[in-house]
């Protein structure tokens, strides 16, 4: 939804509840198109482009659960114990087709195919053997400890739909079912950067009045996912030329823009001055959230733009809760990321209300129902850095709530995955 009237951003216009943000930032960008193709073997944590087609059933024919002996549960009917000899021997890989006589038993393994003929396979442990004779007391079932053909999935089938991320137990799946390469999304490629005078990496010496980046290692490291090809850009200063002319080009190089810092309305803050020259449409502007009030979210040269708060916390809450969401579906993925947990306050806090709060928690904890008890880490202060390195957790509370008091359910959000 585009703004072309932005002059005004920044100090006026409607301030977005952290709901309407986020979907306004996924609004704002297409899913992606472009394909790969990968072997499996490359293809852990990328996302599925198009749904591959299972080669064969899975599995691909009646096989053993259990050690044991594969009999017909025909030879079993009356009362027991009944004696069957043992008439032959399969094993996981032996691709003869064996073939169960009448009136016997076959001693079979975990995996080995079902002999033609028989229904049931009796676990060992629940046989006694006496030389070459098996002595059944109790009669399994038909079908007992047999995995049917296709019971797991069917080929031709697609085995996974798009939009998927490729876990370890997905890409297993994919290679039961016959498949050795997937299409894949390319990775989506994004461009980040730093702003502020202030500002120095670790390892070089700290003048008065500088500190140390902690947003880059911070948000690389939240970008490092393998649907991602991050390109760094550094830190820039507060300079309006040098701040423009990388927003162009990252912008022309990358899908998605990631700043921080220099969003707010102030002189010494560029970000807002640069979209507007390169002529971008401004979908976010202010957000009812506490940390993290100055944000935006627009489109510059085709690509997304996400300008985060420069304080650190502040930039982990919203990324985590309005441009990830956009990365994800940018990137063409298509789960719903829904991992917040029930919980409970273990703690009073009066405060202003307004803006939904994200509060740094942890617990050691748990009441009678398994919630976690939350205890308040720090006091929210969105430029400190120790709430949230020892944080468990999120906890979210909403804008219209004065209080919070001890007991209380609240909903808390993992920690920034
Ligand atoms: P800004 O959003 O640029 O007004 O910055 C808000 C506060 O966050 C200021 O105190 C900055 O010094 C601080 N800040 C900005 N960028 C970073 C960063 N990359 N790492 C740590 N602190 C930062
Ligand atoms: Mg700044």
């Amino acid at each position: 939804m585009a703004q072309p009237d932005f002059c005004s951003a920044g100090k006026t216009g409607a301030t977005l509840s952290v709901d309407a943000a986020r979907l306004r930032a996924v609004a704002a960008v297409a899913p992606m198109r472009e394909a790969e193709d990968l072997p499996l073997d490359l293809a852990l944590g990328r996302v599925l482009a198009s749904p591959p087609t299972a080669r064969v059933d899975l599995p691909p024919f009646d096989n053993a659960a259990m050690d044991g002996y594969a009999v017909s549960t025909r030879d079993l009917a009356g009362d027991g114990p009944w004696r069957l000899p043992v008439s032959g021997r399969v094993a996981a890989g032996d691709t003869r087709s064996a073939i169960l006589q009448p009136g016997t038993a076959v001693r079979i393994f975990t995996g080995a195919p079902i002999p033609s003929g028989a229904d049931a396979v009796i676990m060992q442990e629940r046989a006694r053997r006496d030389s070459d004779t098996l002595i059944v007391s109790d009669a399994p079932r038909a079908a007992l400890n047999i995995r049917r053909r296709g019971e797991d999935r069917r080929a031709g089938e697609p085995p996974l739909p798009c939009g998927h991320l490729l876990t370890a137990p997905r890409l297993a799946l994919l290679a039961g079912t016959g498949i050795p390469r997937v299409s894949t999304f390319r990775k989506l490629r994004v461009g980040l950067f730093s702003t502020g005078s202030e500002l120095q990496e670790p390892g070089s010496p700290l003048q008065h009045g500088q500190i140390y980046n902690s947003n880059r290692v911070m948000l690389r490291a939240l970008l490092a996912q393998p649907w991602i090809e991050l390109t760094d850009y550094g830190i820039l200063r507060d300079d309006a030329g040098a701040i423009r002319a990388t927003i162009r080009r990252a912008a022309e190089e990358n899908d998605v823009v990631i700043s921080s810092g220099g969003v707010s309305a102030g002189e010494e803050d560029h970000i807002l001055d640069a979209l507007r020259r390169e002529d971008a449409t401004l979908d976010v502007l202010k957000v009812a959230i506490r940390p993290g009030k100055p944000l935006t979210v627009g489109r510059v040269a085709g690509a997304l733009y996400v300008g985060l708060p420069g304080n650190p916390y502040a930039a982990a809450v919203t990324f985590s809760q309005i441009a990830q969401p956009a990365l994800r579906k940018a990137a063409g993925l298509t789960e719903i990321q829904d991992t917040w947990i029930p919980a409970v306050s273990g703690f009073d806090y009066d405060r202003a209300t307004g803006r939904r709060e994200y509060v740094p928690v942890t617990w050691d904890r748990r009441d009678g129902m398994g919630r976690p008890v939350l205890q308040r880490l720090g006091r929210g202060a969105s430029a400190s850095l120790s709430p949230i390195a020892n944080a468990r957790g999120i906890a979210v509370i909403e804008p219209d709530m004065p209080h919070v008091s001890e007991g209380q359910p609240l909903r808390v959000e993992p920690l920034l995955e």
